[in-house]
């Protein structure tokens, strides 16, 4: 079995195993979840201070030694112990991607790992929802925050600020800015939907969010209207559904526009035209 973490050398044969610094980077470039089925492979254990629980492994794409899944006699031993090679997976998926080399094949392995990176890098620094925050109701109600968060300019990822261009433009935004973060539900205005409440990510001023959340905002009871003159702009999104928010717009080929609303600020809406 090809299993970094329980390595069981045969007699008499090499394996071109992983160091230690290539298994442990190989886990954090899939930011410690398994490629294939997303499982959170590391954390805290319970027996001390100090435990720390690993059911991950840096598997092997192509196998260390003869005979072994997916070997490959035409690469070098360095290219075998490469990172490269390598794909962190959880226990299970390690056992199967290795019994059954017809149904995980070399190129798929590399594509499931290369996509699982590439997701798990869009999301660094993106705050996470916890799922059981969905209830949302369909009509009317107040607009009601689920979370807030605090947020440099200069760390958000590529994608998300060329999102926002056109707001830190208008706000006169710089990498040095922060931004208050406030993910609400909130009833959409201004088109046929007017009424529903969707997710909307509000953009604020960070020292009237820091005044709120210290207690000084008592009266803002987080269902009131957030201060106009302290939004910077909003989108119709929560930050961890950006991605799957990108997709349907291309999907669905509705269009988006930042418009100006009546209250000075920029918000993205999808145009009316196309409502
Ligand atoms: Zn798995």
């Amino acid at each position: 079995m090809e299993r970094q973490l329980h390595r069981t050398p045969r007699a008499g044969g090499r394996r071109d195993d992983f160091d230690q610094k290539t298994a442990v980077n190989v886990a954090k470039r899939s930011a410690f979840q398994c490629a294939v089925c997303s499982a959170v492979t590391v954390g805290a254990g319970t027996a001390s201070p100090n435990a720390v629980i690993n059911i991950g492994v840096a598997a092997h794409i192509a196998a260390a030694s003869p005979g072994g899944p997916r070997y490959n006699p035409l690469m070098t031993p360095k290219q075998r112990s490469h990172i490269s090679n390598a794909i962190w997976l959880c226990q299970n998926h390690a056992k199967w991607v290795d019994d059954d080399v017809v149904e995980w094949p070399t190129a798929k392995l590399h594509e499931i790992k290369h996509n699982h990176e590439r997701s798990m890098r869009l999301k660094i620094g993106i705050p996470a929802r916890p799922s059981s925050s969905r209830p949302r109701p369909k009509r009317g109600g107040k607009p009601t925050v689920r979370e807030y968060a605090f947020v440099d300019v200069r760390s958000l990822i590529p994608a998300y600020k060329a999102m926002l261009a056109p707001m830190l433009h208008d706000q006169k935004l710089g990498e040095e800015s922060e931004l208050g973060i406030l993910m609400i539900d909130a009833p959409v205005v201004g088109s046929r939907n007017a009424g529903v409440l969707l997710p909307w990510t509000v953009f604020v001023k960070p020292i009237w969010l820091r005044w709120v959340v210290q207690g000084h905002g008592a009266g803002f009871g987080l269902q009131s209207e957030v201060p106009p003159d302290q939004i910077y702009g909003q989108i119709p999104v929560w930050p961890d559904e950006f991605f799957e928010f990108l997709g349907a717009i291309v999907e669905s080929g509705k269009k988006f526009e930042w418009q100006r609303s009546p209250k000075g600020y920029l918000a993205l809406q999808q145009s009316q035209s196309h409502a």
